[in-house]
């Protein structure tokens, strides 16, 4: 046990999906048992930070950070398994991108206390009482976590190695990870190890897109009965197939349901929310620009359609990225 190369598995701000996924590897996680001896996984294991703070620089071989950093224990914790490891892997389209929890980014820290600490309608705090850093209870100081004013992907708070985006990422990705750093055979830094195309050429119902797309009126998924064989932007379903990496499995589009871009943007692009809509704008059909203006306005909530999983590594209130409250 001792010789063997270490590993740790790490969740900040996410939803847990990402541990689970882990799990759901089945049989497959005595390999990495059997690989690596793993030294920190809150979820399943009884470790402590301070086991971490002991060892040597870069003693762990991979670290598997999944979430994102929303508070100083997240940033805390990241610094220390960048220290202590060889290997950072941004696990999952939180840790990637900012993932769901960066869509809070656009609102203030103030806004999301008030409502989940007061104006919530299943809380009952008369006293409008919200958490504080510090407490003094019978003359002994409490502590919380420093609640940043914005979500944070991993690699604005340290360097990442490796990125495996989805939501959660598929078994089939996740092992190819640990066998790749069973092997070492890894490739080149900054990699993310995913295909670098885009969804729509694995898609199935690819050929059913004609040549030229023509968006006369959106539908959203619910108010359809979606036909499971046709492309869904030719059923005028918004599906962020073109602008999001493919090698999910296609699972979502299996199950009748449109792409949501778990696994962020294709290669080489920064932003995916602006990549998308200026395709989609390409495919909007109306004679006037009037026509043109009420087909758009029925895509009800476009930050949550275009920038679902990438808000906080968007081009959005960048000028405003701060850790102060
Ligand atoms: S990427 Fe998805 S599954 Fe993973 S922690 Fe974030 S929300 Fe959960
Ligand atoms: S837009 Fe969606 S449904 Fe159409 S081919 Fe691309 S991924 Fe498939």
């Amino acid at each position: 046990m001792a010789n063997k190369p270490k590993m740790a598995i790490c969740w900040f701000g996410g939803c847990g999906g990402c541990d689970e996924a882990i799990v759901d590897l089945n049989e497959g996680i005595l390999k990495v048992t059997d690989a690596f001896d793993i030294v920190l996984w809150p979820v399943a294991m009884d470790f402590k930070y301070h086991h971490i703070e002991a060892m040597k620089d870069n003693e762990i071989v991979l670290s598997i950070i999944n979430g994102s950093v929303r508070n100083s224990e997240h940033e805390e914790l990241a610094h220390l398994l960048r220290k202590k490891s060889q290997y950072v892997l941004a696990f999952g389209a939180c840790a990637c991108f900012g993932g769901t929890p960066g869509m809070a980014n656009l609102r203030s820290k103030e806004d999301i206390f008030q409502w989940v600490y007061s104006e919530s309608p299943t809380v009952v705090n008369p006293k409008n009482n919200i958490p504080q850093e510090k407490t003094k209870v019978n003359g002994n100081e409490l502590t919380l976590p420093a609640f940043y004013p914005q979500v944070f992907p991993l690699n604005k708070i340290i360097d990442v190695d490796y990125y495996l985006p989805g939501c959660p990422p598929p078994p089939d990705l996740i092992y190819n990870v640990v066998s790749a750093a069973i092997s070492g055979d890894l490739p080149p830094k900054g990699s993310t190890l995913a295909p670098m195309t885009a969804l729509c050429d694995f898609c199935e119902r690819n050929k059913t897109k004609p040549e030229r797309l023509q968006i006369t009126m959106f539908h959203r998924i619910h108010e359809v009965q979606a036909d499971p064989e046709k492309c869904f932007l030719a059923q005028g379903i918004i599906c962020l197939g073109p602008a999001t990496r493919g090698g999910c499995g296609e699972a979502c589009i299996k199950i009748n349901i449109p792409c949501r871009g778990c696994f962020g943007p294709v290669e080489g692009v920064k932003d995916m929310g602006t990549k998308y809509l200026s395709a989609l704008a390409s495919i909007i059909e109306g004679k006037t620009e009037e026509e043109r203006k009420c087909v758009s306005e029925e895509v009800i909530d476009p930050v949550g359609y275009f920038y679902r999983f990438t808000t906080a590594s968007s081009l959005l209130k960048k000028k405003r990225e701060t850790k102060k409250a």
